[in-house]
């Protein structure tokens, strides 16, 4: 005999979607996704769950394409010392 074992006039037996335990149905909360579960296993849904995209920015009104710099001037490479270890 569980606790939904017993005469309820217009209330009939169902099983927890989530524990699977009998339980009157009347006293069964539907979730969000659609199962019926006990009132202390349900839970609300996930505010995540209502987070929207930000919209990306619009492209630069003028677009120009990167111009090569200009060098006035080159230095001479400096050599590199010689290796200690001979590797
Ligand atoms: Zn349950």
């Amino acid at each position: 005999m569980g606790r939904a074992d017993h005469y309820s006039p217009g209330d009939n037996n169902a099983i927890c979607d989530s524990c699977g335990r009998k339980r009157k149905a009347s006293t069964l909360k539907k979730t969000w996704d659609g199962f019926y579960v006990c009132p202390e296993h349900w839970e609300p849904r996930h505010p995540q769950d209502y987070v929207r995209n930000v919209p990306e920015s619009l492209p630069v009104a003028i677009n120009r394409p990167a111009v090569e710099p200009t060098f006035t001037a080159e230095a001479e490479a400096i050599p590199l010392p010689p290796n200690p270890l001979g590797v």
